[in-house]
């Protein structure tokens, strides 16, 4: 027998063509890739960004694929300004010229028709959350609960938003997102997807499966790891 095929996914090479502050917090970074003309993109699918840390040692960063101009390649990544880290960094000081190397699209994603969406998160998730409610058909209804540090931090989203302010707290906890859903109707037959820190996620999993969405209903997606670089977030229980 011979040994297993290991698959990797091809590298793509490509440019940055645009840069544009959306927020004080997050920047707009398009790319351009050959590799992505004509590319079908399904809503929140992202790339692995191939970066540095400042050691030099190379790591890979996810973001959200915000739009897709097929024509011309060019994908839209809106990049959260948290503080320090590889992909905080380049979405800080990307310009146009600067060379990028990634893989994807990637995301397992699947939109699946309900009569009402719930779709909560925190601002890292804010371009899936904005992606999947303009993809959503004009008849199935959809909530939005977004967790950023203030009001400008927020973004135009095509659905019902309910904004919840951090307002100086640390990001990645459970609690302020946990209170948004407490009270909320749930309509029978919803589904949810939550995009954000992976603990918090899971904890509000738990609260909404109580509340009575279906636990194969929910799409749970650990976004980033309180206190860790990305490198491990795929093996948070939130991961998919
Ligand atoms: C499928 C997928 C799609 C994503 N899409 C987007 C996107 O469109 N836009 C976007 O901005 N992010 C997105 N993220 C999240 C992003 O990949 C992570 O936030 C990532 O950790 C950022 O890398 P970094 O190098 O800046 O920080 P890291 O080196 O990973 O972490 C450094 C420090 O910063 C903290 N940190 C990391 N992320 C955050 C955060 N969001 N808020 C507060 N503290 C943080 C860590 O806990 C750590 O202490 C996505 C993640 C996934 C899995």
């Amino acid at each position: 027998m011979g040994s297993p095929v290991v698959r990797r996914s091809p590298v793509h090479g490509g440019v940055v063509v645009a840069a544009q502050r959306l927020t004080p917090r997050m920047r707009r970074i398009t790319v351009r890739s050959d590799a992505a003309v004509g590319l079908d993109v399904r809503p929140a699918q992202d790339i692995e960004l191939l970066l540095r840390e400042a050691s030099g040692r190379r790591v890979k960063r996810r973001y959200t694929i915000r739009h897709a101009r097929q024509e011309t390649g060019e994908l839209d990544l809106d990049v959260l300004l948290h503080g320090d880290g590889p992909g905080a960094r380049w979405g800080e000081h990307a310009e146009p010229g600067d060379p990028v190397e990634y893989q994807g699209p990637r995301g397992k994603l699947e939109l699946r028709s309900a009569p009402w969406h719930l779709l909560v998160g925190d601002e890292s998730a804010l371009p899936a959350i904005a992606a999947i409610a303009e993809a959503l058909p004009a008849h199935e209804l959809a909530l939005a609960v977004v967790e950023v540090e203030d009001g400008d931090d927020e973004l135009p989203v095509a659905a019902e938003t309910r904004w919840v302010h951090r307002g100086g707290a640390p990001a990645g906890t459970a609690d302020r997102l946990i209170a948004a859903v407490t009270d909320l109707a749930i309509a029978d037959g919803a589904r949810a997807y939550l995009m954000g820190e992976s603990r918090a996620m899971v904890a509000l999993r738990a609260v909404l499966e109580q509340r009575g969405i279906d636990h194969d209903a929910i799409f749970v997606k650990g976004y980033w790891n309180i206190g860790r670089p990305d490198r491990l977030a795929g093996r948070t229980p939130a991961a998919g």
